[in-house]
């Protein structure tokens, strides 16, 4: 309950230091909530000090982005035009969550600007923003992999961009023209958002509380390398995914040498948790979220394979099965979604996952925290959750889809109930970071000045 408060006196302190860029610092009208911290995030990102790909997704908005870093020394370009896609199924796994993708098919007509008194875009899905002078091959070939995939994932009724910023040769940050920075960020927002914002929500939902993040990462990088891969024809996505898996049993040291390889309810809390106690046990930051996520999902692979036999991945495990989890979470929860799916718990592949691995060769699915559903129509602070043990299948069978465990101002069994997320795609928090950040270079300039 102390953390309660903290946080209230940090989002009375944001809203405070937001009162004051509001005007000044952003030119653009959208001076809400949402569209300062989504105009942040994108701000950050022009000012290259962690390049790190990710999405810009806003409820509501006309439109979205993809945040893609481009080292110009690379040549292997299919290789970053995998990022695209993996970064795009950040973007429909958000709009799941948070109940703005409700198409099971693509929309017929094109996918025009939801504001259509606009001018600014050409009315097509995929669209590039490249101020940073990347190579016109590189961008045609990230369009043209988002293109390729299947219609039925392409379910926005509006247009993503992809901003295209450039990374320094050889090193994880960059910025392209630092005395352009906050034109650039100011020009990509409007372009993509408009300088209103029309549409967009004013207050991001508390989404990521029904997200399960381990499953999120390790989907996204599957689809990209061994499912959406049709444009690819010098990349082999398929061996490139094996070798993450063998380089991420290394860095993590699986199977057998990681007692702490605990992934819990999935959550990104947990996964955090999770971090602190392998850093301190010595085992390598290289075993990143990432790499969880994707050393979870390959697990995942092989339960389906072993549960529904050898048509699995074009039956049970296939993409669309996922999807509609995703697509059930905000109203069942993401455990009872993925129970109504596919009909084991969560704490059942978790379980069989800490054997693969020699985690925990003991485990049993009831001893595996579960996510609770979390009601997003709460307003205040995010209040994620999870609980223990897990149920029983049987228990499963009774209770889903209809259980709801956290309300308004619930209990969390997490030491925390909110925290950053080191994952690529902003979270709320990790976007709200980005416009403090922002906002408390500016709240110092302003008194300095
Ligand atoms: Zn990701």
């Amino acid at each position: 309950m102390s953390t309660s408060s903290l946080h209230g006196a940090f989002f009375l302190s944001l809203a405070l230091l937001l009162s004051f860029v509001s005007n000044s610092f952003v030119s653009a009208a959208c001076t809400h909530e949402y569209g300062q911290a989504t105009y942040g995030d994108i701000y950050q990102k022009f000012q290259g000090l962690e390049a790190s790909g990710g999405s810009t997704y806003a409820k509501g908005a006309r439109a979205n982005g993809l945040h893609i870093y481009i080292d110009p020394t690379v040549t292997e370009i299919e290789e970053t035009a995998k990022v695209s896609v993996h970064e795009y199924v950040h973007l429909l796994q958000q709009g799941y969550l948070n109940e703005e993708l409700v198409l099971d098919s693509a929309p017929t007509g094109g996918v025009p600007l939801s504001d259509s008194s606009s001018s600014v875009g050409n009315g097509l899905r995929f669209q590039a923003i490249n101020y940073c002078g990347v190579a016109e091959a590189t961008v045609t070939k990230h369009l043209e992999a988002l293109n390729a995939m299947p219609d039925d994932v392409k379910l926005f009724d509006h247009p993503t961009f992809v901003i295209f910023y450039s990374q320094t040769p050889g090193e994880g940050t960059g910025n392209c023209n630092a005395a352009q920075t906050e034109t650039f960020a100011r020009d990509a927002f409007n372009a993509i958002y408009g300088e209103d914002c029309p549409g967009m929500e004013s207050t991001p939902m508390i989404w990521e509380a029904n997200e399960n993040h381990v499953v999120a990462e390790g989907e996204a990088e599957f689809l990209a390398t061994n499912v959406f891969t049709s444009s690819y024809t010098s990349f082999n996505g398929t061996a490139y995914w094996e070798q993450k898996i063998a380089d991420g049993k290394t860095d993590c040291k699986l199977p057998g040498n990681n007692p702490h390889f605990y992934v819990h309810s999935g959550s990104s809390q947990d996964v955090d948790d999770m971090k602190d106690k392998m850093q301190n046990a010595g085992v390598s930051p290289a075993c990143s979220n990432n790499a969880i996520g994707e050393l979870m999902y390959a697990s995942f692979v092989n339960y389906c394979l072993e549960k529904e036999g050898s048509s699995a991945l074009d039956d049970w495990c296939r993409p669309e099965a996922l999807r509609r989890v995703w697509k059930a979470a905000p109203t069942q929860g993401f455990d009872c979604a993925f129970f109504n799916q596919y009909g084991w718990t969560w704490g059942e592949v978790v379980a069989k996952m800490y054997a693969e691995y020699q985690v925990d060769t003991s485990a049993v699915a009831t001893t595996v925290p579960s996510l609770c559903l979390y009601d997003q129509t709460c307003s205040g602070e995010p209040k994620p959750c999870r609980r223990l043990p897990s149920y029983t299948h049987d228990e499963a069978l009774a209770k889903c889809p209809f259980e709801v465990i956290a309300s308004c101002g619930d209990i969390s069994l997490s030491s925390a109930s909110s925290s950053s997320s080191s994952r690529s795609s902003p979270t709320n928090a990790a976007m709200i970071s980005a416009a403090v950040a922002a906002s408390v270079s500016f709240f110092f300039a302003f008194f300095l000045n």
